[in-house]
Parts: C-alpha cells; sequence; structure tokens
C-alpha cells in the first residue's frame, strides 16, 4: 500500500523512542482499512482519501490556556482551519477555549476523558468502563458547545476490535495519523523539521501534533512555511493545508449525528 509507506518509516521510529506520548501499539495495523470515498462511522483512518497531497492539521490533548490561544490566533490569522482532539478534563477546566475552537470553524475531536489507554482500561475493567472515557466526554463537549464530536483518536493509538465496535455504534469515525506525533519529544521545531518532512507521505497526511506545547505553537508557523513551500523551507513541498472533511470525506456530517444522537 504505496499511502502508508511513509507509514513504515514513522513506526521504525517510534519503536526507537522510549517514551511514545502518542504512539500506537505494536509493528502493524490490524485494524487498518482501506479507505472508502466515502467515510462511514467506525472507520479507522490511517490516511487520506484525496491523492492531492493535502495536509491536515491535528492537535491532541488539549486545551491549554495560553498555547492553545495561541494557536487559534494564528489558524485565524492565515485563515487555516485544523482538528483538535481534546481531553475531557482539559475541557471541563477550560469551556471557553473549546467553544472558541469551534466558533473559529475548527473540528472538535475526542481523545477521551482522562487520556486513557484504552486497551488497557477494557482488558482489566471489561469494555462498559469505556463509558467513563467516551460517553463522559461526549456528554461535556455537547454541553459546552451543543455539538456531539463525530471524530476520535484514541490516545496512544491503543484501540481493538471492542473499543473500534463500541466507537462506530455511537458515530464515531477513527483518525489516526501518519505523519508527526514527535512534537511532544523533540520540543524544537528545528529537529522536528526534518524528520516530519522526510516522514510525509506521498498522498493526502494528517499529521499529529500537540497543542500542550510552546515549542509547537511557536514551531507552527515554520512548519507550514516548510509543507507549503511559502517560504522556502528545505525542499519545498508546495503542498496545501486541507481540512479533515476534505481528507476523509465523510459520510455523514456532524449536523446529522446531532440529530441521530439527540433521539437516542
Ligand atoms: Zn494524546
Amino acid at each position: 500500500m504505496r499511502l502508508f509507506s511513509g507509514f513504515a518509516q514513522t513506526a521504525g521510529l517510534l519503536s526507537l523512542a522510549v517514551a511514545v506520548r502518542c504512539s500506537f501499539e505494536g509493528h502493524q495495523h490490524p485494524l487498518q482499512q482501506d479507505v472508502n470515498p466515502f467515510t462511514p462511522p467506525g472507520t479507522v483512518v490511517w490516511a487520506c482519501n484525496s491523492l492531492d497531497r493535502g495536509i491536515v492539521l491535528t492537535f491532541d490533548d488539549g486545551p491549554s490556556p495560553g498555547n492553545t490561544e495561541n494557536l487559534l490566533d494564528y489558524l485565524s490569522k492565515t485563515g487555516l482551519k485544523a482538528t483538535f482532539f481534546v481531553v475531557g478534563a482539559n475541557a471541563q477546566r477550560y469551556p471557553d477555549v473549546v467553544r472558541r475552537i469551534v466558533n473559529d470553524g475548527h473540528l472538535l475531536g475526542s481523545h477521551t476523558w482522562s487520556h486513557a489507554n484504552l486497551t488497557d482500561l477494557v482488558q482489566t475493567k471489561g469494555i462498559d468502563a469505556l463509558a467513563s472515557e467516551i460517553d463522559r466526554n461526549e456528554e461535556l463537549l455537547f454541553g459546552i458547545t451543543q455539538q456531539r464530536p463525530w471524530l476520535f483518536r484514541p490516545p496512544y493509538g491503543a484501540i481493538n476490535e471492542a473499543i473500534r465496535k463500541y466507537l462506530e455504534d455511537r458515530g464515531y469515525t477513527i483518525v489516526m495519523w501518519n505523519a508527526g506525533c514527535f512534537d511532544w519529544y523533540y520540543q524544537n521545531v528545528t529537529q522536528e523539521l526534518v524528520p516530519l518532512i522526510n516522514g510525509l507521505p506521498d498522498a493526502g497526511a494528517i499529521v499529529c501534533m500537540h497543542d500542550l506545547y510552546e515549542s509547537t505553537v511557536g514551531g507552527l508557523p515554520v512548519l507550514v512555511d516548510a509543507f507549503t513551500g511559502t517560504e522556502g523551507y528545505i525542499n519545498p513541498q508546495g503542498r496545501r493545508i486541507i481540512t479533515m472533511e476534505e481528507c476523509i470525506n465523510p459520510g455523514r456530517s456532524a449536523h446529522s449525528r446531532n440529530s441521530q444522537r439527540s433521539e437516542l
């Protein structure tokens, strides 16, 4: 699968890391599915449908006061759109930042309530324990924004078939990534830049970052310039920043999910 060639490089890098904040488990991706022209709930997405070399910006683990707000300022100034996979415990603390993410036109996804490793959780406490991580975060985000999240990213990439099915039943599309996710490790955009650019898949890329870090937010303009080639950084990529919807072509909108869920 040519789409995932860059991903194999990332997997190799991950195996070298001692403590990986958002790594995926194992060396293979048993849940990897072919991406359909339309992406229905329950699909585990590792790459964009589009073959136009677009790049999606995703940010995990926030919101964080200051850093997320500075990031939103930059995105607003540049007109770029991103996807935020927020942790419920942080969203509860900073609901105004969550509201601004939505009001500014970005997508809000769930990253569990407490950044739990869900495969460990299910193994020790059973499948019903997912409610405290997935449903609890959903209710919180709905209370803050009046919209139900329809995107989910599992912390550490830890997922199995039972968890995927649980998410499918609740209408979530599961979004992994095929580039980045090392900003927490480097915390230095200069060091991050070369492996990230070299590891970008040929087709559409889902870049994972974390809005907890000042280095990530401060370094993002450099990364975007490198992606798009606007400043001619290292081998200009000439790529376009696209939205998650452009990337995965969802089979139904967040609005339709709101309607469906409100009847449950
Ligand atoms: Zn995370």
